[in-house]
């Protein structure tokens, strides 16, 4: 089952795949390996679709790891802002310093592993795309796309990289990872998978069910703890002040609003925001404070846009603006 649905997949891919400013056209020299290790970071929880016009603006303004090992941290986290999970941005500059320092990016998954950043996934993902390695690249795409091939209701990662390796034609190994990729993204699709157009309809077992969704079943959802904290907005002459937090921690060394620290229990302040971290939940207030908190800057309200802060703050900043624009029309 596994060799038919492998050359049924990999000619699906041939005359389907995805035209990505990642990728390489099947049968074309590989992508280079700084742009296959960009895509994958970035893509690591937010969409295609937002990637893309990133990716294009990052490789314009650092076209080579070489150039981006060079740049500033706070360029690098500014150029980040908005696509979220911050530690990435840091895994990505320490990365590509590491990187640059060997004379390139090391060409096994096994080697890649060490890099800051650079997990089983991604590790094999470059390995087999860049370098073409027999290596498995499993996500959740993949994950889902190969337990409902062989109807696995509960698979295991060691599982599902095997069975990728079982899937594996010499030479192929990052049409496979693509291929699969892009089945999961768009036809095997966690819900209302679009089975009739499916190159490996014939080989799949959750298919054959009559109940292809079931497959995997779903692992149990994170409960997430709420916290609190107030942002402080203070303004002066149309400039509002901003501050840089601290380089550990959630959002380290990016801009923020100055604020208080964030806690379990509610604060005294209305909530304006709700944002959803990996760990936690976080309702934000607004208060108007008159004088200058900390290290920081005053940033003009017109360049706001600029200020490379993340998404939580430009919520922040939306919500302030909107709530005291209504008021005044109000008045
Ligand atoms: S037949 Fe349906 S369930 Fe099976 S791999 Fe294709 S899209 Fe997924």
């Amino acid at each position: 089952m596994t060799a038919n649905a492998s050359e049924r997949l990999l000619q699906h891919y041939v005359d389907n795949f995805r035209r990505l400013p990642w990728r390489s056209a099947p049968g074309t020299p590989p992508p280079p390996a700084y742009r296959v290790w960009l895509s994958e970071i970035m893509l690591q929880q937010t969409t295609v679709a937002a990637v893309t016009p990133r990716f294009e603006r990052f490789v314009t303004r650092w076209p080579t790891v070489e150039a981006l090992a060079e740049a500033k941290d706070e360029d690098v986290l500014s150029e980040w802002a908005g696509l979220g999970y911050y530690a990435r941005a840091r895994n990505l500059i320490a990365c590509a310093r590491k990187v640059a320092r060997r004379g390139g990016f090391p060409e096994t998954a096994a080697d890649l592993r060490s890099l800051p950043g650079i997990g089983d996934y991604t590790s094999a993902a470059i390995a087999a795309i860049a370098f073409g390695e027999d290596a498995a690249a499993v996500d959740t795409n993949v994950e889902r796309v190969v337990a409902r091939l062989h109807a696995i209701d509960r698979p295991t990662r060691a599982q599902i990289e095997q069975l990728v390796r079982d899937m594996l034609r010499s030479g192929r190994a990052g049409d496979l990872a693509q291929a699969l990729m892009d089945l999961g993204a768009t036809i095997c699709r966690p819900k209302n998978p679009l089975c009739a157009s499916c190159p490996i309809a014939a080989d799949c077992a959750a298919f054959a069910s009559g109940i292809p969704e079931r497959f995997p079943l779903p692992k149990p959802k994170r409960v997430r703890p709420l916290r609190h904290g107030v942002a402080y907005w203070i303004e002066q002459r149309d400039c509002v002040w901003l501050v840089r937090r601290p380089a550990k921690g959630l959002l380290g060394g990016m801009a923020a609003l100055p604020g208080s620290e964030w806690q379990d229990g509610p604060l005294p302040v209305r909530p304006a925001v709700r944002h959803i971290f990996t760990h936690f939940a976080l309702e934000l207030g607004i208060e108007r404070r008159s004088s200058a908190i900390g290290d920081g800057w005053w940033q003009p309200l017109d360049t706001l846009e600029d200020a490379g802060l993340p998404t939580l703050y430009r919520k922040a900043v939306a919500a302030f603006l909107t709530d005291r624009s209504s008021r005044r029309r109000a008045a």
